[in-house]
């Protein structure tokens, strides 16, 4: 017969509750297609052709600190939800994917209002240069600034089997469609900008950025800018987005 002895647990004393000060401070900053926060996806990867640039601020941008990066596809990003910040930490949220009126643990939700204001977004990772990181499927407002980046590790940030019952499926997608007028003048700005304009508003407005709890009336206007350029559309039926014009913003 094999004895084995008996582990005593030693007695676990709750940590006393201390405030801590910690000095944290960016690494670089996004300049993003996105310039206000109506319209941006509500997590990464669901807009690909949203695109942007991190640009790495000193000591970070003279190519020793992304050196290796070229063997990356998407990369981490830890953030701050600069315009989203409150001193007073809230405990419960309401997410605007549960239609903004039900309210949940702040600690279930990826919310912007949270206790650090810390976001996390996994983004794909198109070029590195010494001083900045091109980076696309991007959910990150202009100047949002960047405290981290770790490369993403599919064995480990994969898991198979997990499961998330509040967010259980990307959101459903609306149908975009265009006036001749708007998809001239947006084909217009993108070969302007260099960049893929066209998918970029039609995969932002099939996320439907509109509040949960809002129906639309048909003469009701909504407006956001991407880039340089003001996107207005309607809502012609409760289940159709019509995209009306794509002009320049104003300054
Ligand atoms: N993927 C991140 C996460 O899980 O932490 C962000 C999720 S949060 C629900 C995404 C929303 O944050 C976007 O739709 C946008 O409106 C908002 N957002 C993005 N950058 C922000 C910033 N710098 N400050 C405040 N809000 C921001």
């Amino acid at each position: 017969m094999i004895m084995v002895d008996r582990v005593i647990m030693p007695t676990l004393t709750p940590p006393r509750p201390q405030t801590m000060t910690y000095s944290v401070s960016p690494i670089g900053f996004v300049r993003s297609c996105f310039k206000e926060k109506f319209a941006i996806p509500r997590q990464p990867q669901l807009a690909p052709a949203a695109r942007g640039v991190l640009e790495l601020v000193a000591p970070f941008d003279q190519g020793d600190a992304v050196q290796g990066l070229e063997h990356v596809s998407h990369v981490w990003l830890l953030f701050l939800f600069h315009q989203a910040l409150e001193e007073k930490p809230r405990l419960k949220v309401r997410p605007p994917r549960l239609g903004g009126n039900k309210s949940m643990g702040v600690f279930a939700t990826r919310a912007t209002h949270r206790p650090n204001g810390i976001g996390q977004s996994v983004v794909k990772l198109d070029k590195v240069e010494a001083n900045r990181l091109w980076i696309s499927g991007i959910d990150l407002l202009d100047g949002t600034p960047v405290l981290d980046i770790k490369p993403y590790v599919p064995y480990a940030d994969i898991i198979a089997t997990a499961s998330n019952t509040i967010a259980s499926a990307a959101p459903q997608l609306i149908a975009v469609e265009w006036t001749d007028a708007a998809l001239h003048q947006a084909n217009g700005h993108a070969q302007r900008l260099a960049e893929p304009l066209v998918e970029l508003i039609e995969q932002c407005l099939a996320q439907d950025p509109r509040p949960a709890y809002q129906t639309p009336a048909p003469e009701r206007e909504y407006g956001a800018q991407f880039w340089d350029v003001d996107v207005r559309w309607h809502y012609p039926t409760p289940d159709l987005i019509r995209v009306l014009e794509v002009i320049p913003a104003k300054a």
